[in-house]
C-alpha cells in the first residue's frame, strides 16, 4: 500500500503478460493503430495542398489527385481501424474468457471455510463483472493509449512541419487554457457532487413525512415536518444556483481564453506569413490539426480512471488466483473403501466463533451399519457429516476411513468413496440422464444409468416425462416436485458406487407416497454401504444400528433407539418433542 504506484504497475504488468498468448492479435492491432495514426496525421497534411492547390492555385492535377487520395486514405485508415479494434477485442476478450474461466476453477478448489466470508453472489460478481473490467484495462485503455498518442505526435508533427514557430506558441498557449478550464471543472464537479447528496436528504425526508403521514397529522408535526424539507430545498436552491453560474461563468472564461489563444497564435501566424513564411494552406492545416488533436487529449487524459478501474479488479481477480487452494497433501490412493468410519476426539471450532462446534466427539460406524445422528438445531449434526469429505479440517482429533486418518488419503479418492444424498438436490438444466449420471466419465452405459434410476424408485415419474431418460428438467429441475428431485439423488448415489452414503434427511414433509417411495428406495440403497443419517424420521433412527445423540457440539448419548428410549435421557425427550406427530400418523 505504501507504494500503490508501482503495485498498479505490477497487477497491471500480469495482466499484460496473460495478454502475450494473443500476441498476434495484438501486434495487428499495433499495425493498425500506427495506420490510423498516420492517416489522421496525414489527412490534416493534406489541408495544404488542398488550400493552395485547389483553390489558390488552382493546379488543375491537384483538382483531380486530391479527392482520390482523400479517398484512399479513409479505405486506408478504415481498413487500419478494422484491425486494431478486431485485435484488441480479441486479444481482451480472450483474456477475460480465460480469467473467467481461471477463477471459476479456482472458487472450486478453495476450501469450504472460504465460502462463510464471501457470499455466493459477490463471487459471481466477481466473475461476471470484474472480468469485464479488466478487459476495459486490457484493451480499450491500451487502445486509447497508443492510438492517441501516436495520432498527437503524428499531428504535432504535422504541425511543425508547417511552421515551428506558430506550433511553440500553440504549445505554450494551450497548456495555460487546459489548466484553467481544468480548475474550473472540478469546482463545478465539487458542487454538482454535493447537490446529488443534496437530493438524496430531500427525498428522504420528503419519504419519511409522506411514509409516516398518519403519525405526522396526529402528532400535528405539519409544520416542523416542512421546515426540514424547507432547509433542504433552500439548499439545493443555492447549489443550484451556483452550479449553474459556475458553468455559466466557466464556459465564458474558457471561451475569451480560447479566443485570446487564438488572437495570439492569428498575430504570430500573421507575421509570419508577412515574412513569406506561411500561406494560407499551412495555417488551415494548422488549424485543423490542432482541433484534431482535442479528442484524442481528451480520451488521454481521461484514461488513467479506466486503467484504475480495471487494476483494481484484476488486483481483486488475482488475490483470488493467489488464495490457497484447499490442503490436499495426502498420497495415499484409496481405490474402494471398505468404509469403516472412526472419529476419534474430533473437535472442530469454525473461524471466528467462540464455542467450538463440536467437542471431543468419538465413535465409529462399521462397514454396512446405519448411524443415525439426531439433535436438536444448532447442535452440530451437519458439521460433524462435513468432516468426512474433508470439507472442513478438525482443530483436534482425527476421522479415520479404514483405519487411516482421512488427511493422509488423496483428496480426489476420498471423495469418490462418499455419496452424499442431502436436503438441497443440484440439478442443472440438463437431460434426466446426465443428471444422474453427474460427475461420472463420459460415454457411461445408459443401461446402468437406467438401472440406477429403477432402483432409485425414479423410473415410475421419468417414463411419465415426454422424452423418458432423455427428458430435459428444466433449470434447477423446477419441473419436479420434491420427492422426484431427492429420487434422483438417490439414482445418482447408486450409480457412483461409494461405499460411505452421508444422507440428510428431508425436514419438509414429503407427501405420504412420496415418502413411502423415497424411503423404499433409501432402502435398497443403505445395506450396501456406511450410511451417515441426520435423522429426522422415526423409521430411520428406529431402524438404524446406532444413534448418536448431539448436544451444543458434544455427543451425549449413544446407543440404539431402545436403550436410549430406556435411558429417559435427552434422546427420549427429543423423542417425545420430534417424533410425536409422525408416530401419530
Ligand atoms: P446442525 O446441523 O445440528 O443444525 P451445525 O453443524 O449446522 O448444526 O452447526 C453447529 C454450530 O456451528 C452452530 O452453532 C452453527 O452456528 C455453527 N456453524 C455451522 N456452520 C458454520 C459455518 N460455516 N461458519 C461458522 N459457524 C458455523
Amino acid at each position: 500500500m505504501s507504494q500503490p504506484e508501482t503495485s498498479a504497475w505490477a497487477v497491471y504488468r500480469r495482466l499484460l503478460g496473460r495478454a502475450k498468448k494473443y500476441s498476434f492479435f495484438l501486434g495487428a492491432a499495433g499495425v493498425g493503430m500506427v495506420f490510423e495514426a498516420g492517416a489522421a496525421s496525414a489527412f490534416t497534411w493534406l489541408m495544404e495542398p488542398m488550400i493552395n492547390g485547389t483553390f489558390v492555385e488552382r493546379d488543375p492535377e491537384v483538382r483531380w489527385s486530391l479527392p482520390l487520395i482523400i479517398i484512399g486514405l479513409f479505405v486506408l485508415r478504415g481498413l487500419a481501424t478494422f484491425c486494431t479494434d478486431y485485435g484488441m477485442a480479441r486479444a481482451g476478450r480472450s483474456v477475460v474468457r480465460d480469467l473467467r474461466g481461471e477463477v471459476l476453477e479456482k472458487y472450486l478448489r478453495l476450501p469450504s471455510s472460504r465460502f462463510d466470508t464471501e457470499p455466493v453472489p459477490s463471487m459471481v460478481s466477481r466473475l461476471n463483472y470484474d472480468t469485464e473490467q479488466v478487459t476495459q484495462a486490457s484493451s480499450d485503455a491500451i487502445k486509447v493509449i497508443l492510438t492517441d498518442s501516436l495520432t498527437i505526435v503524428g499531428l504535432l508533427g504535422v504541425m511543425f512541419w508547417y511552421s515551428p514557430r506558430v506550433t511553440l506558441v500553440m504549445l505554450v498557449v494551450a497548456p495555460l487554457i487546459a489548466a484553467i478550464s481544468g480548475v474550473v471543472g472540478r469546482r463545478y464537479r465539487q458542487i454538482n457532487r454535493g447537490i446529488q447528496d443534496g437530493v438524496a436528504n430531500m427525498a428522504q425526508s420528503a419519504e419519511q413525512a409522506l411514509s409516516a403521514q398518519q403519525e405526522v397529522k396526529v402528532y400535528g408535526a405539519q409544520a416542523s415536518e416542512l421546515a426540514r424539507y424547507t432547509t433542504l430545498i433552500n439548499r439545493n436552491l443555492g447549489l443550484s444556483i451556483k452550479v449553474e453560474s459556475t458553468r455559466a461563468a466557466a464556459s465564458s472564461v474558457v471561451q475569451v481564453l480560447a479566443a485570446t489563444a487564438l488572437a495570439v497564435i492569428l498575430l504570430v501566424a500573421g507575421s509570419e506569413a508577412a515574412k513569406g513564411r506561411m500561406d494560407a494552406g499551412s495555417f488551415v492545416a494548422m488549424l485543423t490539426a490542432m482541433m484534431a488533436m482535442l479528442p484524442s487529449l481528451k480520451r488521454i487524459t481521461n484514461v488513467q480512471s479506466l486503467v484504475q478501474r480495471g487494476v483494481a479488479a484484476a488486483d481483486r481477480l488475482f488475490a483470488i488466483l493467489d488464495e490457497p487452494d484447499e490442503p490436499d497433501r495426502g498420497t495415499m490412493p484409496l481405490l474402494h473403501a471398505r468404509g469403516e468410519i472412526e472419529f476419534r476426539d474430533v473437535s472442530v471450532r469454525y473461524p471466528g466463533q467462540d464455542a467450538p462446534a463440536l467437542a471431543g466427539i468419538s465413535f465409529t460406524a462399521k462397514p454396512g451399519t446405519v448411524t443415525a445422528i439426531v439433535g436438536r438445531s444448532g447442535s452440530g449434526k451437519s458439521t460433524l457429516i462435513r468432516m468426512l469429505p474433508r470439507f472442513y479440517e478438525p482443530s483436534a482429533g482425527a476421522v479415520l476411513v479404514d483405519g487411516v486418518p482421512v488427511d493422509q488419503y488423496r483428496l480426489a479418492d476420498l471423495r469418490r468413496q462418499i455419496a452424499i444424498v442431502g436436503q438441497r438436490v443440484m440439478l442443472f438444466d440438463d437431460t434426466i440422464t446426465a443428471n444422474i449420471a453427474y460427475g461420472q466419465p463420459d460415454g457411461i452405459d445408459p443401461a446402468r444409468v437406467r438401472a440406477a434410476a429403477e432402483a432409485a424408485n425414479a423410473a415410475e415419474f421419468i417414463d411419465r416425462l415426454p422424452g423418458g431418460m432423455e427428458a430435459r428438467i428444466g433449470e434447477n429441475g423446477g419441473l419436479l416436485s420434491g420427492g422426484q428431485r431427492q429420487r434422483l439423488a438417490i439414482a445418482r448415489a447408486i450409480l457412483k458406487d461409494a461405499p460411505i452414503l452421508i444422507l440428510d434427511e428431508a425436514t419438509a414433509a414429503l407427501d405420504t407416497e412420496s415418502e413411502r417411495l423415497v424411503q423404499d428406495a433409501l432402502n435398497r440403497l443403505i445395506p450396501e454401504h456406511t450410511t451417515l443419517v441426520i435423522a429426522h424420521r422415526l423409521s430411520t433412527v428406529e431402524h438404524a444400528d446406532q444413534v448418536l445423540v448431539l448436544d451444543a457440539g458434544r455427543l451425549v448419548e449413544q446407543g440404539t433407539h431402545a436403550e436410549l428410549l430406556a435411558r429417559g435421557g435427552l434422546y427420549a425427550h427429543l423423542h417425545r418433542m420430534q417424533f410425536r406427530e409422525t408416530e401419530a400418523g
